[in-house]
């Protein structure tokens, strides 16, 4: 070692003080694990100050109303494989999030949905009570440190941690057992640049290729300009050879780019992937999804009859957002007749109306990039993660948490309710391992 080396040893290290991390080493210390936290950035929790517009949706209670409750969260999450988080979530769920962090001294509300925020409505009260719980339990925290590399031994110790420091100072550290809770690609100035996926590898892991989620989508539509800022509320589809694949009911929102709203960043995920392998993906916009292809017909017929005398463009007027109708006569190829009455609109016209109010259809050319998704999709395989514990069937003592894995939530509290429940299980896996040994 040089004399710019130092080094420190500690039962379990844990790379990386967000979410997962942060649980983690609460819930390790709790079970009598000396624990130590290893953080590139100097504070903990960075990308948690950002969550829920600053308000942190910490989880989301809808799905435990009802009989399985587990099973019902489960649901709210994607991976290659697909029954992976449900064994976790029976461990730690929504409940038990809700009970620790009562314990913990935060209080959470409920607000629309069934999202959870802390009562202060502050996502930095989030980080003060895990700073004030660190503290409670004297969990070391090494800032400023940025792990850059990770070496199994068969030997005692089993992990050394390589770290750089601000200073260009290098530091090792040795673990007798490892978590790595590095988060993904997302938010990268949070400090999540994807280092973690490439410590996994070198420890002999998988990366499945990860793709942003939870982010807008790039449209080619020609009217974008105009649309830019208009909020409705519609039901989106998204299509791949012919068949729709996902749908989402909510706020959408037009930008300058293309799309965004709540049920366009929950469609993201499945637009991201199949573009990614090369498939064309359309997206279809229902602007009357309260009634049919037929009750849409019967409502505009009996309504241009009445109002047969106004123009097709007033004829909308408390029907749909007055900012859209300029496009919608592009689309039905009207604009230059801005005086067409009800009475005159040809059937073909017609037809193009019914078909943009229920399939109104746009090209999706990309997704916006990790800068601007809340999650990562994809991550390091979980099949090579035992169930149920996180621990890795490749390397004896390593554990993963967060969305370093394969594993990605919906929109609405389920990103960082999996970093809840995964951080608190690989620590509770760890001490039922130790206890056992
Ligand atoms: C803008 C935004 C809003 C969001 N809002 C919500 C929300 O309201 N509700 C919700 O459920 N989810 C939300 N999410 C998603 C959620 O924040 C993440 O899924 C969750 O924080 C992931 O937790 P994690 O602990 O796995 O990783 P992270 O929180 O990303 O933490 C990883 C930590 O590891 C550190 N690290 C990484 N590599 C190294 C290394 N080599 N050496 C040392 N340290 C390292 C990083 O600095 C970081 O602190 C949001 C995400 C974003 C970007």
């Amino acid at each position: 070692m040089n004399k710019n080396q130092t080094s420190k040893h500690h039962q379990l290290i844990i790379i990386g003080a967000g979410g997962a991390g942060l649980m983690a080493a609460v819930t390790a210390r709790d079970l009598g694990i000396d624990a130590a936290i290893i953080e590139g950035n100097d504070r903990i929790g960075k990308k948690v100050l950002t969550t829920g517009n600053g308000r942190c949706n910490i989880t989301n209670e809808s799905t435990a109303m009802g009989t399985d409750e587990a099973v019902a969260l489960s649901r709210k999450y994607h991976s290659n494989q697909t029954g992976f988080p449900l064994p976790v979530l029976q461990q730690f769920g929504v409940r038990q999030t809700i009970d620790l962090f009562s314990t913990l001294g935060l209080p959470l509300i409920s607000l629309e949905d069934g999202r959870m925020y802390p009562m202060s409505l502050q996502a930095a009260s989030v980080l003060d009570i895990f700073q004030l719980a660190l503290e409670d339990r004297n969990v070391p925290v090494y800032f400023k440190n940025k792990v850059v590399d990770v070496i199994f031994s068969p030997n005692h110790p089993r992990f050394t941690i390589k770290c750089r420091t601000e200073s260009e100072e290098q530091v090792v550290y040795t673990s007798e057992y490892l978590f790595l809770c590095t988060g993904g690609l997302t938010a990268p100035k949070t400090g999540t640049d994807g280092s973690g996926y490439v410590l996994a590898e070198r420890l002999g892991h998988t990366l499945i290729s990860p793709v942003p989620g939870i982010v807008q989508l790039k449209l080619d539509y020609p009217y974008l300009k105009e649309l830019s800022g208009i909020k409705f509320e519609g039901l989106g589809h998204i299509i791949v050879r012919g068949e729709v694949i996902r749908s989402e009911y909510g706020e959408i929102l037009f930008t300058d780019y293309g799309i965004s709203g709540p049920p366009i960043l929950q469609l993201s995920r499945k637009a991201a992937y199949h573009l990614g392998s090369g498939e064309a993906v359309t997206l279809s916009v229902d602007l009357m999804p309260g009634r049919t292809e037929e009750e849409v017909v019967e409502f505009l017929d009996m309504h241009w009859g009445i109002f047969g005398h106004r123009t097709v463009a007033d004829s909308f007027i408390g029907i749909l957002n007055k900012k859209l109708v300029p496009v919608l006569l592009k689309e039905a190829e009207i604009d230059q007749q801005p005086h067409l009455l009800c009475q005159d609109l040809s059937w073909k016209t017609k037809k193009k109306f019914y078909r943009i109010l229920k399939h109104w259809e746009f090209k999706v050319t990309d997704t916006n990039s990790f800068t601007n998704a809340q999650t990562t999709a994809g991550g390091i395989d979980t099949v090579e993660l035992k169930e149920g514990t996180l621990e890795s069937k490749l390397v004896p003592g390593l554990y993963l948490a967060g969305e370093v894995m394969d594993v990605d939530g919906d929109c609405g509290g389920y990103n960082l309710q999996w970093a809840w429940s995964s951080g608190y299980v690989a620590a509770m896996s760890l001490a039922k391992h130790l206890s056992s040994v």
